[in-house]
């Protein structure tokens, strides 16, 4: 039996229920084989199958409704075989929701030491020389076919093609998966970002291709979705061309050509134009397909990509700063190591709803960090991602209740206005 140009009956759909006037935002659902997301939501990363130093039954209490981990980290260890033993991702991890993998283009390209900052959000900050690697240090190299990489772990060669990404992400077994892409920063020439393009787009086809053979080969396995990933870096013709081209794209099956079930927005995208550059491929997309945008999870930028029509975001962040003692809170940044918490007898964020809130205060945070004590990466990590995913929720109310932008204004001018500074 052949799946069908737009699948359906196969246990992946998107359901939008608002759609509210003035903006591009949406409210919906996403269902998948292992349960349905309510967008917008906030994806945590889990890159290796966990999320660092949090069980998982912990990331469910704390509301988050998926996970993402990486299929360039999973392929090199344990292996994408052993996952696929395992029953997939999801049982593997002890994850009972849906899961997201990423293709592995982003991985290769920048942990294979093509770049050394990849997503250079401030453009005017780095020089391109502290963001793309001299010749001689790159570890990854791009073909048309693919891109060769050595391995961060042991140094070991990999290539990644199109198909190989396919391959490998059946094989983890994730709810939701994305189409091999090549990555590029702001730094990249003009002409470079054109031929990168070019390069997506066919890979975008055989990624499709490929995935089509494969869901036919396991048709006994979960459904997984495909998304393609629109590049384009800073350039609205090319960011514009990307979404028309990779919305008609289309496998080469003459019978039943298949396309992708949602998209992914990726590459280099700068911090003051992130709105903007949104506009211009949501405004092509099809409305009736789920977006995601690739690694993005600051506060102020989540509010950027909701009201520019953006459905599931991931992005380390949380997890990464909370490790570094560094934590959200409703008026700003608080880094919990600071000598100002040592006698804090309060939670982190007297507003938040969060385990670590409820039970422990900066001043015992403050003395974990210090003596690093493991149970402070959890006990932190716990109120990132719940602030994070609550602030995602809280701004899918508001669209329901039809508040959103004075719930926006209320957040933007307390974050802002005692820290400072709202930016990472
Ligand atoms: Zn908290």
């Amino acid at each position: 039996m052949r799946i069908n140009a737009l699948p359906s009956g196969n246990g992946f759909g998107f359901e939008i229920s608002h759609a509210p006037e003035k903006s591009l935002a949406r409210v919906g659902t996403i269902s998948t084989p292992h349960g349905d997301i309510a967008t917008p939501a906030f994806i945590p990363v889990g890159t290796k199958a966990t999320v660092k130093a949090v069980l998982p039954e912990t990331m469910k209490d704390l509301g988050a409704q998926a996970l993402l981990s990486n299929a360039y980290h999973l392929y090199l260890q344990p292996g994408s075989d052993v996952l696929d033993e395992a029953g997939g991702l999801a049982r593997f991890m002890n994850w009972p929701g849906p899961t997201f993998t990423d293709s592995g283009g982003f991985q290769v390209l920048s942990l294979g030491v093509g770049f050394k900052k990849v997503l250079a959000m401030d453009a005017q900050t780095f020089r391109s020389d502290e963001v793309v690697a001299g010749n001689k240090e790159r570890l990854a190299h791009v073909d048309d076919e693919g891109v060769t990489f050595k391995s961060h772990i042991d140094g070991s060669m990999h290539r990644f093609t199109p198909e190989i990404s396919m391959q490998v992400q059946h094989q983890i077994g994730a709810d939701i998966i994305f189409a091999f892409d090549e990555c590029t920063t702001l730094h990249n020439t003009r002409k470079y970002q054109e031929k990168a393009l070019e390069r997506t787009r066919a890979w975008g086809i055989r990624c499709l291709d490929e995935h089509q053979k494969l869901t036919l080969e396991r048709s006994q396995k979960p459904y997984q979705a495909l998304y393609g990933v629109i590049q384009g870096a800073q350039y609205e013709d090319l960011r514009k061309k990307a979404a028309t081209d990779m919305a008609a794209l289309r496998s080469t099956d003459p019978d039943s050509p298949i396309g992708f079930d949602g998209f992914g927005l990726g590459g280099a995208l700068d911090k003051k134009t992130l709105g903007t550059i949104l506009t211009w491929m949501n405004e092509i997309l099809p409305a009736e397909k789920p977006r995601h945008l690739l690694g993005i999870g600051a506060p102020e930028d989540l509010f950027v990509g909701v009201e520019n029509g953006i459905d599931t975001f991931d992005c380390v962040l949380a997890s990464r700063i909370a490790r570094t003692s560094a934590v959200y809170t409703m008026v700003g940044r608080n880094n919990l190591s600071n000598a100002i918490n040592r006698r804090a007898f309060e939670p982190i964020d007297d507003e938040c709803d969060c385990y670590t809130c409820a039970h422990y205060t900066k001043a015992y945070l403050h003395h974990v960090f210090r003596g690093k004590e493991i149970i402070a990466a959890t006990l932190a990590t716990i109120h990132n991602e719940r602030f994070i995913v609550r602030l995602v929720d809280q701004m899918r109310a508001a669209l329901i209740a039809g508040d959103y932008f004075e719930f926006k204004a209320e957040f933007m001018g307390r974050y802002k206005h005692l820290s400072g500074q709202a930016r990472d």
